[in-house]
């Protein structure tokens, strides 16, 4: 492993100290099912009953936790929509710091409403994510607020690893961690943290074939831009920057593999995780169990830890894929 890594063990184990107390570690529970289908034990990290419903409240609490006074003072910023924009009003609301979170006229009041909820300032601007973004510069260059961007930072990327940190303890036989993988925070911080603990330990992303950034970035052998697509796991939509710095770097030192899912089997996902093991979770946290259920994962050597990333789902949507929708963004729906 390469010694030159943006972020490192000790980082993770700072941002571990940091974050205690700030943030729950989840249990790590055995999944009857799934260890009698794959003939080891398969444990799921319950990720999803994080506060804010998703582990992004690990890295955007640790940003905020290890901003100066004078930067704390004026403010913390992004144009994260979903889980990312949820974790930081939550973390900055809880260190007394004033979040921005600006949004497209397009995004759902039910979101608008939900981040407001979160004592964060919502700016609407322009009509796409990129002119949303547009207006987080103009505030960071005119008003001096501090940028905290959803992946590509090192603080974002040690604090999504404390929870390598976790299922390391939690599961001292480890020898493959499934996780989801986007713009590459979550994969990284946790493939550094369980290779540090635990070399030999293989850490595999997945992902919906519809939009797979990280992997077709890692075959151009740079950072490339994809065609998005509407999918059932959105957490996992959009790139991963074309001036990345941070998990780009990592994931192509540190990931084993990673594997695509089509949308029936992220479906079929949800509702194993729901049936199964009564779990509620969003399509982009079925991705590991997905890959299970449809027998991509090979070269199965002994027990398992599977990441349930998140539980923000809309309600309605969920109750159609457990009533057997498998394709609900398929061209001409929805
Ligand atoms: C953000 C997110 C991911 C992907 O994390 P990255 O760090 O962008 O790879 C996976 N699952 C959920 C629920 C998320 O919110």
């Amino acid at each position: 492993m390469s010694a030159s890594l943006p972020v490192t063990i000790e980082d993770i184990e700072a941002a571990g100290r940091r974050i205690s107390g700030h943030v729950i570690a989840t249990p790590l529970v055995a999944s009857a099912s799934l260890s009698k289908l794959c003939g080891v034990p398969v444990s799921l990290k319950l990720e999803h009953h994080q506060s804010t419903g998703s582990f992004k409240l690990r890295g955007a609490t640790n940003a905020v936790l290890s901003l100066t006074t004078e930067e704390r003072a004026r403010g913390v910023i992004a144009a994260s929509t979903g889980n990312h924009g949820r974790a930081l009003a939550h973390a900055a609301k809880a260190e007394g710091a004033v979040a921005t979170i600006c949004m497209s006229q397009l995004v759902p009041t039910n979101k608008v409403t939900e981040i407001r909820r979160l004592g964060a300032d919502v700016r609407i601007f322009g009509n796409s994510q990129d002119e949303a973004q547009e207006e987080v510069e103009r505030l960071v260059a005119e008003r001096g607020l501090v940028m905290v961007p959803p992946f590509d930072h090192p603080a974002i990327v040690a604090g999504q690893g404390t929870l390598g940190l976790e299922i390391a303890t939690q599961m001292p036989d480890v020898a493959m961690v499934l996780v989801p993988i986007s713009g590459g925070g979550l994969a990284a911080g946790v493939a550094a943290a369980i290779k540090a603990r635990r070399p030999a330990v293989r850490v595999v992303g997945l992902t919906m074939e519809r939009g797979a950034a990280m992997k077709a970035s890692l075959a151009a052998g740079k950072p490339v831009l994809i065609e998005e697509q509407p999918s059932l796991a959105d957490s996992l939509g959009g790139g991963i920057g074309l001036d990345n710095r941070v998990t780009f770097q990592m994931c192509r030192e540190l990931l084993d593999d990673i594997i695509l899912l089509t949308e029936a089997e992220i479906a079929a996902g949800m509702r194993h995780s729901y049936r199964q093991e009564r779990e509620i979770v969003e399509g982009a946290a079925a991705v590991g169990i997905a890959a299970l259920l449809a027998g991509k994962i090979k070269d199965i050597g002994g027990p398992i830890a599977v990441i349930l990333s998140g539980r923000n789902v809309d309600m309605d949507l969920h109750l159609s894929v457990m009533n057997g929708e498998t394709d609900p963004f398929r061209e001409g729906v929805a």
